[in-house]
């Protein structure tokens, strides 16, 4: 496939480590417009060898645990390190221009200024699966432009969290101290997603209740199956202070091992390729959503719909009925 001039100067801009053409190129693949997505498209195949090498980490917390406050200090920290972070988040409620969830500038104050970090807010509007789809795409960018450290936030609500896994090598899970001995109300589904479990806030008054958190899940997760070629002693949990940025050390070293662990065993892989298959299975289904409703004109069917002279699973039969007959 040639590209075209605008196409190849955009992925020469953005092989090079350039941040502004590399929020370009995620403004393209986050346009629904048409002629974006063909645009989109070469843009992602002509990149193919030069993505997938970044260590993806998904991070998950309910709002106020300390995720913003944790990516700014981790992110500064694995910068000091040599690595270059991208912070990308999905968040399928946010529906103002530019994304709520880190849309916010006072958030990472630290972290935007720095030359090898990325922030990037979720995708607005539309349906988680479309949102998780511009995010994938926007991994993919991110590790074209040589970012090797890709974390996608998602605030804990329904099943963003699930897509977010789909996505990611591994996945990150920040509580807060609990003020008794009971497990905080994180779904089952999950504590289930969850690699490393990070009790935050580890200092000061709440220093105590965060070891007892921490042990509390720790024999929580024992319950959970270790995965075929995982290391040993994983889910994990530990504490951290994102604030005083206290045990972050431990929280990275924790990543590395298990990237290891699933480099050495294989699973890296075998999950990688999983994900490409559910992500063709969700792009299948979106494709042909999208060339059925362009060619199929509804309006006659809903009419009947409404006014109940059709029931809607007949109707919604000869709608694809009709979009077939008029293929073949
Ligand atoms: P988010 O909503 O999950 O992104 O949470 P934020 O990062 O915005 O933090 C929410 C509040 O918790 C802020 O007031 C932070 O200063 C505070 N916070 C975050 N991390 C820590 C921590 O490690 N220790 C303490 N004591 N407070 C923290």
């Amino acid at each position: 496939m040639t590209l075209s001039d605008r196409t190849k100067r955009l992925r020469d801009d953005l092989v090079d480590g350039q941040r502004r053409a590399l929020a370009r190129a995620i403004t393209l693949v986050e346009s629904t417009r048409p002629h974006d997505r063909e645009q989109a498209g070469e843009l992602l195949g002509s990149l193919a060898e030069a993505t997938g090498g970044a260590m993806r980490i998904g991070l998950s917390g309910t709002p106020g645990v300390g995720k913003s406050t944790f990516i700014e200090s981790f992110g500064m920290k694995l910068i000091g390190q040599g690595r270059r972070v991208a912070v990308l988040a999905v968040d399928p409620s946010s529906t103002v221009a530019g994304g709520a969830i880190l849309g916010d500038k006072t958030r990472m104050e630290r972290l935007v200024r720095e030359r090898d970090a990325f922030i990037r807010p979720s995708p607005s509007g539309g349906e988680l699966g479309g949102v998780a789809r511009r995010t994938r795409e926007a991994i993919l960018l991110c590790e074209a432009a040589g970012f090797d450290t890709v974390l996608v936030e998602t605030v804990g609500v329904g099943q963003s969290e699930t897509a977010v896994a789909q996505m990611t090598d591994m996945f990150l899970l920040l509580l807060a101290p609990a003020g008794g001995d009971e497990l905080q109300g994180v779904k089952r589904g999950v504590m289930e997603l969850a690699d490393v479990v990070v009790i935050n806030k580890a200092d000061g008054a709440l220093k105590d209740a965060a070891a007892r958190t921490r042990a509390d899940y720790a024999s929580a997760l024992r319950l959970f199956r270790a995965r075929d070629g995982e290391a040993e002693g994983y889910p994990l949990a530990l504490t951290a202070s994102a604030l005083e940025e206290e045990g972050l050390d431990g929280v990275w070293e924790a990543l590395v091992r298990l990237d290891e662990g699933r480099h050495a065993s294989g699973l890296h892989d075998r999950r990688r390729r999983a994900q490409a298959l559910q992500w063709f299975e969700a792009a299948l289904d979106s494709n042909l959503m999208a060339a059925f409703r362009a060619r199929t004109d509804l309006r006659g069917l809903r009419a009947e719909v409404e006014a109940g002279t059709l029931t809607p699973d007949a109707a919604a039969q000869a709608a694809v009925g009709r979009f077939i007959a008029a293929r073949e």
